[in-house]
């Protein structure tokens, strides 16, 4: 009988051996369709900094924002955003334009139309609006939640700011100390708008592979700082990629504040999975997690903010909503929400 199995199995293989190439392909091509990865990033690189831009595996349209976007690369003064959504094989995508004169922003955009299934891109005359029809659901009970937006400021965040006032929305901006220079403004604009500023390092290094002293160096130079243009020294610290150690915090001499909402902004450029991944998580007392240098995050605040509102959440400062949940905030303490 073993004999006969064996004799089966390898005789299957024999006979399959054909079949085993393809099968590998198929299946490679049913994980890249269900990885939802079709549009993959690349790099535009503008003097010394880098930025993100899509890809999207098919050799027309590639070739198309290829040559788009070559006119842009390694210009010192011109920097490239985008947000996009898309609905089976067409995308609907927009590169944001941001062309620095003399400390001047000035924003522009173009729009486009991509269509993977009959490898075309139509150009729009006008911005795409990256509004969308979600079910809202009704709640009249108060719930308070706190927007945090990490990394800057830079040019996106005046953006940011204008939709808070818009809406009449307080947030918080766990700002870093190398964005400061030449973006004073801006934080005379938060402060203004009743924005809270929290210390969010210098640099953006890894605290928890650094000595004592980078650590309050990274975090002193910016305090300094934001006091030097605002008169007032931040109450709140979230560490660079949120990494933090008992070292860490016994050095610290503010409250940590985490999250517990993830928008993951910073990897999909993607308003609408942005705005999908606020609104069916968040419950009361939530720190949402976002990014106030991207396009597609201030794009996603138009729908993310006017349906919470309907469903009865008041969107606070930090300080503001753990007041509200009766929370005393500890130094060297780690807080992910308040409830
Ligand atoms: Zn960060």
């Amino acid at each position: 009988m073993e004999v006969f199995f064996s004799y089966l199995f390898i005789g299957d293989i024999l006979k399959f051996r054909y079949l085993l190439l393809p099968m590998i392909i198929i299946s490679l091509m049913i994980f890249t369709i269900n990885n939802d990865n079709v549009i993959v990033n690349k790099k535009i690189v503008f003097g010394d900094s880098a930025i993100d831009y899509p890809f999207f595996n098919n050799n027309v349209v590639d070739n198309y924002f290829g040559a788009y976007l070559s006119k842009y690369e390694y210009c010192n003064n011109i920097l490239i955003d985008y947000d996009y959504y898309n609905v089976d094989n067409k995308y609907y995508i927009t590169f944001y334009k941001y062309i620095f004169n003399n400390n001047i922003v000035i924003n522009d955009y173009d729009s486009f139309i991509v269509d993977t299934f009959n490898n075309n891109v139509i150009m729009c005359d006008n911005e795409i609006t990256y509004d969308f029809v979600i079910n809202k659901s009704r709640d009249i009970s108060k719930k308070y939640i706190a927007l945090t937006f990490d990394d800057g400021p830079n040019y996106n965040t005046n953006k940011i700011i204008n939709i808070l006032n818009k809406y009449n929305v307080k947030a918080t901006f766990f700002i870093l100390g190398t964005k400061i220079n030449n973006n004073e403004y801006i934080l005379e604009k938060m402060k203004d708008s009743g924005m809270e500023i929290g210390n969010h390092t210098f640099s953006h290094l890894l605290l928890t592979s650094k000595k004592d002293n980078v650590i309050k160096n990274e975090i002193d130079n910016t305090s300094n700082l934001i006091y030097s243009v605002i008169g007032e020294n931040p109450i709140l610290f979230r560490p660079s990629y949120g990494a933090y150690n008992k070292r860490i915090r016994n050095i610290i001499d503010y409250p940590i504040i985490l999250w517990d909402i993830d928008t993951l902004d910073w990897k999909y450029h993607n308003s609408k999975k942005i705005t999908n991944r606020v609104i069916n998580k968040v419950k009361d007392g939530d720190i949402i997690l976002m990014h106030d240098i991207y396009s597609a995050t201030s794009n996603s605040l138009e729908n993310i903010i006017p349906i919470l509102q309907e469903r009865g959440y008041e969107f606070v400062t930090i300080s503001e909503l753990f007041y509200y949940k009766n929370i005393s905030l500890k130094n060297g303490s780690i807080y992910r929400y308040a409830r």
